[in-house]
C-alpha cells in the first residue's frame, strides 16, 4: 500500500468515528485532498488509492496539475484567496470554488463560467473567528452577498467555508465551527437552498465533523508535511 493509501485509510477511518459519534451517516461527508505543494505523480498516486476530489489554492498551479491530469475522472476545488485577475481561469478549470467573499469575484467568474459548462459549485467564506488578517465576508454581510450570488447564472451557491483560527482545544474549535453552522441555518431560514458546509483542516476535522461539516479539507494529513515555499 502507498504511503498516501495508508494515510488516506487512517484519515477516513478518523473521519468515520467523528460522524458515527455525532450521530451522522459518513457518506454525508466529502474528503477534499488538498494538494498544493505536490505533483501530478502525488495526484496520480491519490487517484490511485480511489481518491476523486481535490483542492488547489493557488489558480496557476491547480490549473497545471487539472491539465496535467486531464485523464483522470477528479473533481477540483478552488480554495485559496481568489484575486480579481484570477477569476476566469478558475472558472475554466475548477468544478468548485470555496473562497468567494465579495459580489465582484462572484460577477467575473459567473461571466467567465462558459454556458456549454455545468454551474460553478460555489462556497462563501466567512471569516467566523473575526481577524483582521484573513479573508472572508464578515457575518452579518454573508445574507446580502449570497442572495446576490444566487441570482448569477454559471454559479451554483452551494454554502458556507471558513478557515477559524487555529486552535488546539476541541471544545474552541467546536465554538467556532458552530458559529458558521448557525450562520448557515440563518441563511437556509429564508429559503437559500444550501446544502454544504466546508470546514475542517487536518488539525481540526473532527471538530468540525461535530458541528456538521459536509466537506472537510485535508492536506498534511493525507500528503505530509508540505514543501516550504506553499
Ligand atoms: C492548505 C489548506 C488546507 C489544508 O491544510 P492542512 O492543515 O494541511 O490540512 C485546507 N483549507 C485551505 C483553505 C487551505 O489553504
Amino acid at each position: 500500500m502507498s504511503a498516501f493509501a495508508q494515510r488516506l485509510q487512517a484519515a477516513q477511518r478518523r473521519l468515520c468515528e467523528a460522524a458515527l459519534a455525532a450521530g451522522r451517516d459518513p457518506d454525508g461527508i466529502t474528503l477534499v485532498a488538498v494538494s498544493k505543494g505536490f505533483g501530478e505523480q502525488c495526484i496520480r498516486e491519490a487517484h490511485a488509492a480511489g481518491q476523486r476530489h481535490f483542492g488547489e489554492s493557488y489558480a496557476q498551479e491547480g490549473v497545471a496539475k487539472i491539465l496535467a491530469t486531464a485523464d483522470l475522472p477528479l473533481q477540483w476545488h478552488f480554495i485559496g484567496p481568489l484575486q480579481s485577475n484570477k477569476t476566469a481561469l478558475v472558472a475554466r478549470h475548477f468544478h468548485w470554488v470555496h473562497s468567494i467573499d465579495r459580489l465582484r469575484v462572484a460577477e467575473r467568474l459567473a461571466q467567465a463560467r462558459s454556458p456549454s459548462q455545468p454551474p460553478l459549485m460555489a462556497c462563501i467564506q466567512v471569516n467566523i473567528s473575526a481577524e483582521s488578517s484573513k479573508s472572508g465576508v464578515v457575518p452579518q454581510e454573508a445574507l446580502s452577498l449570497a442572495q446576490a450570488l444566487a441570482a448569477l447564472p454559471g454559479l451554483a451557491l452551494r454554502g458556507l467555508m471558513a478557515i477559524p483560527e487555529p486552535d488546539v482545544q476541541f471544545q474552541a474549535q467546536r465554538a467556532a465551527f458552530r458559529r458558521l453552522a448557525l450562520l448557515q441555518q440563518a441563511l437556509v431560514a429564508t429559503g437559500l437552498p444550501l446544502d454544504t458546509l466546508s470546514m475542517g483542516m487536518s488539525g481540526d476535522f473532527e471538530a468540525a465533523i461535530a458541528e456538521g461539516a459536509t466537506l472537510v479539507r485535508l492536506g498534511s494529513a493525507l500528503f505530509g508535511e508540505r514543501p516550504s515555499w506553499r
